[in-house]
């Protein structure tokens, strides 16, 4: 009988979990709001429980210490989000399940997932994989691992050109007003438009701003990590007509420096949806708790 894995991806509003052997052999698949840590926890815990599991890969939200000689390890640190702060996910598998516990940013989880599950990927060596929903992240893998640093990267807070006159919106985050989720998160499309993403028409101006943010974040990343894959999830990414429109504008503002025949071309295969569709994080997580026995 093959070895059985789980994997969690916590979201801010909802966890998913798995059960499985592989990505093609998950035997249950889960899914419970994300309410205060004692009873989520309580419920993903509970469904571990039920099977024999060779090890666990715990992916929440962040920011979390990813650092094990860290006091605090498996913690979520400062986020907004009531109740969740200080909540140390790693100490509260640790007390029920005496096995190996991979701990990854949600977002992480996700690139490891699409980078390491996808064959065309896994021939890469580098691949950022970005989720542009509820909140901004990306998680970046770079020569086939999962980047850490300091703490982790935090793309999703990354400066950007914001013209003021174009566009007077503030911005939502609470920590940086108009970083980038501030400006172009779902909740951030919301506030704007008074009206959620998902009924703006196809020809409604937001989609054009939406997709000049995400191509700003998009150069700034080419710049700086030069990576040969980027994969754009999330549940603002599900408007499939921001594709063309951000690869034409990366290539407008690269205008021509990069002698890359891949930033040249048509960029389909360059900035592409995820392979895994909604379940690169949940999946990317059960691939590292099978990495980590
Ligand atoms: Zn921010």
């Amino acid at each position: 009988m093959k070895k059985l894995y789980g994997g969690m991806e916590g979201g801010g509003t909802k966890f998913i979990c798995a059960v499985g052997s592989g990505k093609d052999e998950i035997i249950e698949e889960v899914l419970f709001p994300t309410t205060t840590p004692g009873e989520t926890l309580g419920q993903t815990i509970a469904f571990f429980q039920k099977y024999n599991v060779s090890a666990i890969g715990l992916a929440p939200f962040g920011p979390l210490d990813l650092n094990p000689a860290s006091p605090t390890y498996g913690s979520i640190t400062a986020t907004p989000k009531p109740g969740w702060a200080g909540t140390n996910v790693v100490a509260a598998f640790q007390r029920i399940f005496d096995m190996p516990l991979a701990f990854e940013l949600d977002v992480n989880a996700a690139a490891f997932g699409e980078y390491s599950l996808i064959p065309e990927n896994r021939s890469l060596e580098s691949l950022v994989y970005f989720t542009i929903g509820t909140g901004i992240g990306a998680g970046v893998i770079i020569n086939g691992k999962v980047t850490h640093g300091l703490t982790h990267p935090e793309v999703g807070h990354m400066l950007l050109p914001h013209d003021l006159k174009k566009d007077p919106f503030p911005g939502t985050c609470p920590f940086h007003g108009d970083c980038f989720e501030g400006l172009a998160s779902g909740p951030a499309l919301a506030r704007r438009w008074r009206k959620p993403a998902e009924t703006f028409p196809d020809n409604h101006p937001a989609w054009e701003q939406e997709a000049l943010y995400i191509a700003y974040a998009l150069v700034n990343i080419i710049l700086t990590l030069s990576p040969q894959r980027i994969v754009l999830g999330g549940g603002v990414m599900e408007h499939q007509l921001l594709f063309p429109s951000i690869r034409d504008k990366v290539r407008v503002l690269l205008n021509g420096y990069l002698a890359s025949p891949v930033l040249t071309g048509t960029m389909e295969e360059f900035i592409v949806p995820p392979a895994l569709g909604k379940r690169s994080g949940v999946l990317g997580a059960l691939a590292l708790a099978k990495s980590c026995v």
